[in-house]
């Protein structure tokens, strides 16, 4: 019998699956870097970084796995230029979030992947040092005697520092010495830089006696930290949940284990970052888009490395790298901004529980007006929920009355019996907050005779009259007009402003209450990003005082001597088109209404409206919160919406409106019959194409296909498809669209 030496084959190569940053919804093959013949070829784990080329671009990618099944011959693939990490800079369970994140939802998934990496990482430079940045002197510098420099006086007192010890960069600038003086010294060459790592030991501080329901809830949480759960702990305004989080973040830590916080408002940072500081001592890595990228690179390094025991953040820190990540907390779990509106559309709460499960950590959800989507969790048993009903420290709930306010005379927007409240509570030295819808002084300008109304060029929308500076402007585009003396349509000069803006309200108040000071709050006023740490500081400090704004004011700040709330008019909010308009009233009347009597002061809440009878109105003012959300989730069962069913919206901006509802029609009806067949497959409604509710914003008419059903999984399926046919179908110039699952505003 012949023996035959079958033909040795060459092992097929292994190809590295790579994340691009491009709008690509699938992973790429690629070769591993050309190497030199002699040297083998390093080994290549998921999660370092490869720049690699695209087209005729460099980018830098993230490998997500190594095989050998390349998609296509592996003789038409191309090499990546360099592998640029030895250790994953994305940890396994890191690029399985961001993995996750981007099949979920529908996104690119390298565009999602470098959500994982900080600024300077996303250039492909090293991970920024974890060291505090910091000055000593060199031997020059050494050699000088005491007292030199005497004749620059800040350069002296600098010099006498730095013979003491090196000092950081920000010691130096907490004694009140500027970077120029630092120059100085460098100028003359008598110091040298360098980085301090950091190495405090984390320091608790006294907790307090936690009440029963707290207890209940902290040791709920902290049972077990190693696997995941998810909690939700609802409590009124100032029950005392951040005193919650404070206890489970220090058993956490205790374990050696690091705690992620997310808060959906970049202006409730300070306050948050001031409990934690007062309770701790601890590096604690702050992400949000206020910093500057050197300080974000520098954070994001020290949440990897596990030096800062506690992460803090906006939404994007729910996609930062952690070392040995022990409990993740979403603040106001319930509000709208942990939605992120563009690129990948996300619910950073969402990606927090699945974190979470993916981590083996728990999750604890905390607000005084949960979401419906959580209750239901917490209801149905998916999530343990904890409530904290009293006030901690002794402050009671607040009363609410309703103001009939049909037919009465107004004064910005204030009835005399409200007036009369607010005065009494100057009176006692106390202060007032009064919510207003809607910024600038009146939200339309309209003619007395022929009825024409002021309306941007660009949107579907009413310019809003702002009077400082005196102008119409488009709340939804960038257009500012001059306000007309006469009306454009009939020359009539009867032009009349409608409505009531915050601006308004704050001239009448002023001229009301000339000795009390009013402080302004809307995105008109609060533009720094100290503003509203400011503001609460300045408001703590004071005795009677008027705060009015808009929702802002409703986002978990806190106002200690407020002890009466006014909501100028709830109807604005009671007719609200969106299946969530109840949902958001509600929270908005509960949350509004906490920020009343959080100290030892009972509050009072007053709503104004013109529909007293209103079923939602009667029901804020008998029943709990808890009780309204489960009223409202019975509606939601009956018409299966969320959280009932789910929904995805693919949207479409276009030039005109025909080519966008041309395009989604083309997506609904594919002319591929087996397409077709696949999205009758799944058991999901297609409602659409239809024209947005504003048709028409910022010069691109907008429109839309919704995607409904009572079942997540098929309404994702569906969604999937239609997404892969309206990828291959060819958009006409200037089309966008995008997909949007689970949206916050469905229509
Ligand atoms: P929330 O976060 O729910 O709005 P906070 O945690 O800010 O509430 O608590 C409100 C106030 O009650 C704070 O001044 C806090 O110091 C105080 N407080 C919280 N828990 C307790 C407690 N167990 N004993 C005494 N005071 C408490
Ligand atoms: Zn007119
Ligand atoms: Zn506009």
């Amino acid at each position: 019998m012949a023996i035959h030496t079958s033909q040795k084959k060459e092992p097929a190569p292994v190809v590295l699956r790579c994340a691009v940053p491009a709008p690509l919804y699938t992973a790429l093959d690629y070769l591993p870097p050309k190497a030199p013949a002699d040297t083998n070829n390093p080994v290549i784990v998921p999660g370092v970084r490869v720049r690699l080329p695209l087209g005729r671009r460099t980018l830098v990618g993230v490998v997500l796995s190594s095989h050998q099944n390349p998609s296509v011959a592996s003789n038409k693939l191309r090499h990546v230029d360099a592998v640029l990490d030895d250790e994953p800079l994305i940890g396994a369970k890191h690029l399985a979030l961001l993995e996750w994140a981007a099949g979920y939802y529908l996104h690119p998934i390298g565009e999602s992947c470098v959500l994982g990496l900080s600024p300077r990482e996303r250039r492909g430079e090293p991970p920024a040092a974890t060291g505090q940045p910091g000055i000593a002197l060199n031997d020059r510098g050494k050699g000088l005697p005491q007292g030199a420099l005497s004749r620059a006086k800040k350069q002296a007192q600098l010099l006498a520092l730095l013979q003491q010890r090196p000092h950081t960069i920000t010691e130096i600038e907490r004694q009140g010495i500027s970077r120029a003086v630092i120059r100085a010294l460098t100028t003359k060459d008598l110091i040298t830089r360098f980085e301090l790592a950091s190495d405090r030991p984390f320091v608790c501080r006294e907790p307090l006696v936690a009440n029963p329901q707290q207890k209940s809830a902290i040791e709920g949480v902290c049972s077990n930290l190693d696997s995941f759960a998810c909690h939700l702990l609802e409590g009124v305004t100032g029950s005392g949940k951040t005193e919650v989080y404070l206890q489970c973040i220090a058993a956490t830590v205790a374990r050696g284990q690091q705690v992620l916080v997310i808060l959906p408002e970049i202006g409730l940072t300070p306050q948050m970052v001031a409990r934690f500081e007062s309770r701790f001592d601890s590096d604690i890595a702050l992400l949000h888009s206020g910093l500057a990228d050197g300080e974000r690179d520098r954070n994001w390094s020290m949440a990897r490395s596990g030096q800062a025991k506690i992460i803090l953040g906006t939404r994007s820190a729910v996609f930062a790298p952690s070392h040995a990540l022990g409990l993740i907390i979403v603040d106001e779990e319930h509000d709208v901004s942990l939605s992120q509106q563009d690129g990948l559309r996300y619910s950073a709460r969402d990606v927090a529980v699945k974190r979470g499960q993916l981590f083996d950590c728990p999750v604890l959800l905390g607000s005084a007006t949960p979401s419906l989507e959580s209750m239901s969790n917490a209801v149905s048993g998916r999530y343990r929920y904890h409530q904290l009903q009293h006030r901690a420290g002794g402050a009671q709930a607040p009363s609410k009355r309703v103001l009939d306010i049909r037919g009465l005379d107004l004064a910005g927007g204030l009835s005399e019996t409200l007036r009369q409240r607010v005065e009494a509570v100057l009176a006692k030295d106390e202060q007032v907050l009064l919510f207003v819808n809607r910024r600038g002084f009146a939200p339309s300008v309209l003619c007395h005779d022929c009825g024409w109304s002021a309306e941007c060029d660009h949107c579907d929308a009413r310019l809003t009259l702002h009077r400082r500076p005196a102008e119409l402007r488009c709340h939804h585009c960038a257009q500012r007009k001059h306000l007309p003396r006469t009306c454009p349509t009939c020359h009539g000069n009867r032009l009349v402003s409608a409505g009531v803006g915050t601006e308004q309200v704050e001239q009448v108040l002023q001229q009301y209450y000339p000795a009390t000071p009013v402080y302004r709050v809307d995105s008109d006023t609060m533009t720094g990003r100290q503003s509203m740490a400011n503001l609460t500081n300045t408001l703590e400090n004071t005795g009677a005082g008027i705060i009015l704004g808009t929702q802002m004011l409703s986002k978990g700040h806190h106002f200690p001597r407020v002890t009466c709330v006014g909501v100028l008019d709830a109807d604005t909010l009671l007719f609200n088109p969106d299946f969530r308009g109840e949902e958001r009233l509600l929270q908005l009347l509960t949350q509004v209404g906490g920020r009343a009597g959080r100290a030892e002061r009972p509050g009072e809440v007053v709503i104004q409206t013109r529909h007293p009878d209103h079923p939602l109105i009667q029901a804020v003012l008998e029943q709990s919160y808890d009780q309204l959300a489960n009223t409202l989730l019975k509606q939601r069962q009956q018409h299966h919406l969320p959280p009932a069913g789910a929904i995805a919206v693919i949207r479409c901006d276009s030039r005109t409106l025909d080519a966008g509802m041309e395009f989604l029609q083309a997506v609904a009806q594919p002319a591929d019959r087996n397409a077709r067949r696949e999205i009758d497959r799944y058991s999901a409604n297609l409602i659409g194409p239809l024209p947005s509710p504003m048709a028409r914003r910022a010069g691109l008419y907008r429109c839309q296909l919704i995607v409904h059903g009572s079942e997540r999984r098929e309404v994702l399926m569906a969604a999937r498809t239609l997404q892969r046919i309206a990828a291959s179908l060819k958009a006409p110039t200037g089309l966008r669209w995008f997909i949007d699952v689970d949206p916050v505003e469905s229509i």
